[in-house]
């Protein structure tokens, strides 16, 4: 009898793999057990049951299909290298065929009256179309099943193909696989579920997403799997949530006392927008409920999270507690130590500050003020985090992220006190909501939907490098008036120094344009000490220097109203939400401000209409869609990291209906049977528990 133990069969043991390919899988797909395996899916489907002639060939578009006689072989070029040519030949003319390796082989593998089936993807070469590489088969020998209408197609990567392994010798194995453990392939959803939603079996579903019998099938085969699959993430993140209701307590924050309302009265610079008091009452009401909080604040870049953050900080020293707030770079940490620092002057409040950079000796220092309870209020980067900081009582850990700070960080948090501090994610740019359900779904969500009064809105407008002049004129006539001007340029991993290059080139040339002794230009970048970073950041604060040359580490959170013109070099290399959030660093003064986004004169479309919406919105939210739907979710900033977003088969952007119906459908689950007791929502508890222990960013809570 076969068991179901099979599917955790190690891969070496399926007919066909054994142990040196099996070596080749793990490394390169991370595919370990036959489980694993019948998980890989195919991203695309050939029809084969469609033969073209010939002259019905006319793009290089879609893979062809042919049948014919092969004429004409010949070897061109130099003896090793070079290339291998031939003719396929049908009623209709004849197409080149070309190979780039394999000679001898090829040479002797074709007869001269034989009919072949020819099938590829047809390449354009100097104006003709050929088809590279086809896979070539005698119509007398086909292995190509009538039945298989549907050809899968899976990836593969250079060394798997070395091995034998290109998509057709993955979809040889996937066969063998499945014909052994077809009959015993689980269900994971509940029989009720699947019938209310009318999805087919999971068997089915697997069988047909790889060797699909029809086109009809394999729709339902894909809208099962992607069901399934954002089900569980869904039902994975809620349950995560229903648990810390229940098991995990929260402080209770129960008082607004003095620190709150003498800041309130004495200290605050403004009147609160409507939707900063609606958030922060959301907060309070939140942390005063016994459980701990977990939330998400988005806001757009200048809506005035920093101060939200201060006062919810508050409630928590009026509360008897301690409140700590991380920044993603050192550079805001300390912009938001010092700003916090000067809104709380005159209250008898200790603030400090750590970060990667503080001193061993002042580290000890502080490590021990914050244990005695005499710090009140600790701002910093990653740092604040690390297990060797021990507080007496902290109540409130806010994040002010640039990086997606997932599950696992904030589990991390989670265990940093008896009772868990209260935790509130604050995001740089607003996040589509697709990904925030995602990424996010086990967070409460408040939004501050609107900015501080008296802002102007900022013109942007798009150059070409050609148009330079023009640029250091306008920023001559804005010096003029007083204002400041940032110079923005690219940061490429893979080069830091030629990344340092070019600032310094830029730095030269327009050092040379506004020369000293009527101008000053500053000029920072991660490569320089911090203390170098902080003063000459000091000297554009202080308006020492009219021009701010930087890398991208000014991207978030730096504050200097004075400044009213963002120049965003290259600015075609610069994904979205990041062009988002540097134009949030001008137009927080009184004055019109402006960013101009440089760039070389040819883009690509995805570049272009990425400048065309800066140019066109400053929606935060708008922005961040558009951007989730150009880049596709994998390559968002952070999330790659996150393990959360490795989805097999769904797409969150595509899919985001079949997203809200699955967050739906978990949450009436966990409402009807919270912790899957009922006998029928065994096999959804089954697999629930299985995805957690393959996946460590899964379970959290131990
Ligand atoms: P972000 O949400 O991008 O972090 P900040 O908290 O840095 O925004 O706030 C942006 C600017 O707006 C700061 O200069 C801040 O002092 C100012 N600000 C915040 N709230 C208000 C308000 N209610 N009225 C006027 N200005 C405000
Ligand atoms: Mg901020």
């Amino acid at each position: 009898m076969k068991s179901n133990n099979l599917l955790d069969t190690p891969i070496e043991y399926l007919k066909g793999v054994g142990p040196v390919r099996a070596d080749m899988l793990k490394k390169e797909l991370k595919i370990f057990t036959f489980n694993d395996l019948m998980g890989y899916f195919p991203f695309r489907y050939v029809d084969r049951s469609k033969f073209y002639k010939v002259n019905e060939v006319k793009t290089d578009a879609a893979w062809v299909q042919l049948k014919g006689k092969i004429k004409g072989l010949q070897k061109i070029g130099k003896p090793r290298g070079g290339r291998l040519v031939a003719y396929l030949e049908d009623d209709t003319g004849r197409l080149e065929l070309v190979w780039f390796r394999g000679f001898q082989w090829l040479m002797n593998k074709f007869l001269p009256n034989e009919e072949y089936i020819v099938f590829g993807k047809p390449n354009l070469f100097n104006g003709k179309l050929n088809i590279p590489h086809p896979e070539v088969e005698a119509v007398s020998e086909t292995q190509i099943h009538l039945g298989d209408k549907l050809q899968p197609f899976y990836y593969s990567t250079e060394k798997l193909k070395s091995k034998g392994l290109d998509s057709r010798g993955i979809s040889k194995i996937m066969k063998t696989l499945l014909l052994q453990v077809q009959g015993i392939i689980p269900e994971t959803l509940s029989e009720e579920m699947r019938k209310e939603l009318k999805l087919i079996p999971r068997e089915d579903a697997i069988l047909n997403i790889h060797f699909p019998k029809n086109p009809e099938i394999l729709k339902r085969a894909e809208s099962r799997l992607k069901f399934e699959e954002l089900f569980f993430i869904q039902l994975n993140l809620l349950k995560l949530k229903l648990i810390r209701m229940e098991k995990i307590q929260g402080n209770l924050f129960s008082v607004v006392g003095n620190y709150l309302n003498d800041f309130y009265k004495n200290c605050l610079p403004f009147e609160l927008t409507g939707a900063q008091k609606r958030v922060i009452k959301e907060i309070r009401v939140d942390m005063g409920s016994g459980h701990q909080m977990n939330r998400l604040l988005q806001g757009d870049v200048g809506s005035g999270k920093t101060l939200v953050a201060l006062m919810c900080m508050l409630i928590a020293l009026d509360n008897g507690y301690q409140a700590s707030l991380m920044a993603p770079t050192e550079i805001l940490a300390q912009q938001h130590f010092k700003s916090i620092s000067k809104m709380l002057e005159g209250m008898d409040i200790q603030v400090a500050l750590l970060t990667g950079s503080t001193k061993a000796k002042q580290r000890t220092a502080l490590h021990d003020l914050l244990q005695s309870g005499h710090i009140h209020i600790l701002i910093g980067t990653h740092a604040l985090i690390e297990d060797t900081v021990k507080y007496k009582n902290l109540g409130l850990v806010i994040i002010d992220e640039q990086h997606r700070f997932g599950v696992a960080q904030r589990a991390k948090l989670w265990k940093k006190n008896i009772t868990p501090p209260h935790i509130l994610v604050m995001t740089a740019t607003p996040i589509p909501r697709t990904l925030a359900m995602t990424f996010y779904g086990d967070l409460e969500v408040s939004v501050i939907d609107e900015l501080p009064p008296g802002r102007k809105s900022i013109k942007t407008v798009h150059f070409y490098d050609k148009d330079r002049l023009r640029l250091f004129g306008f920023m001559q006539r804005q010096i003029a008036e007083g204002r400041q001007v940032y110079m923005v340029y690219p940061l490429i991993k893979e080069s830091e120094k030629l990344d340092l290059k070019h600032l310094e080139d830029g730095f030269e040339s327009v050092s040379r344009a506004f020369p000293l002794p009527k101008y000053a230009v500053s000029m920072v970048h991660g490569q320089l000490k911090s203390a170098e970073k902080d003063y000459e950041m000091q000297r554009f604060i202080k308006g020492e220097t009219q021009i701010m040359v930087a890398t991208t580490v000014i991207e978030v959170g730096v504050d200097v109203p004075n400044a009213s013109v963002m120049v965003i070099e290259n600015a075609e290399r610069f994904g979205l939400s990041q062009l988002h959030q540097l134009r949030g660093r001008v137009g927080r003064g009184g004055d019109q401000s402006y960013c101009i986004l440089m760039t070389k004169d040819k883009l690509n479309p995805e570049a272009y209409k990425r400048i065309k919406t800066m140019v066109k919105t400053s929606d935060g939210f708008e922005i961040a869609e558009t951007d989730l739907k150009l880049r596709g979710p994998g390559d968002l900033h952070g999330t790659q990291q996150s393990g959360i977003l490795d989805l097999k088969i769904a797409d969150i952007v595509k899919d985001e209906k079949i997203l809200k119906y699955a967050r739906e459908k978990a949450i009436e689950l966990l409402n009807d049977d919270p912790h899957l007791e009922k006998e029928t929502n065994s096999p959804i508890l089954k697999e629930l528990n299985k995805l957690t222990r393959n996946r460590p960013n899964w379970s959290l809570i131990s």
